[in-house]
């Protein structure tokens, strides 16, 4: 872990962590996974299961990934979106403009 963050960086940080997983949804606090060590900017929001599960996680055998056919990028795009509409479901964007 980086421990010479920003302040802009700790604080983004922290933002992804209170975003529901991108992968399951499963409501925050969520971890920050680093798809390139030391980029804050494109970690993403993960529940424990899959990040760091052994079964269903990243750093595990992705299957929480498998059946949702998501990579990183996958995920990442699901964090950004979340953090650009201040953290609403998805489900919930579907506005007029
Ligand atoms: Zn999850
Ligand atoms: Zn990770």
């Amino acid at each position: 872990m980086n421990n010479k963050l920003n302040a802009s960086e700790r604080k983004h940080l922290a933002r992804v962590k209170s975003l529901p997983c991108s992968v399951c949804n499963a409501p925050p606090p969520s971890s920050a996974h680093h798809i390139n060590q030391g980029q804050q900017y494109t970690a993403v929001a993960l529940c424990y299961d899959c990040h760091q599960g052994s079964f269903m996680g990243w750093h595990g055998q992705k299957r929480a990934w498998a059946i949702r056919k998501m990579d990183e990028l996958d995920a990442l795009n699901v964090t950004i979106q979340r953090l650009l509409t201040d953290g609403m479901p998805l489900e919930e964007n579907n506005l007029p403009f």
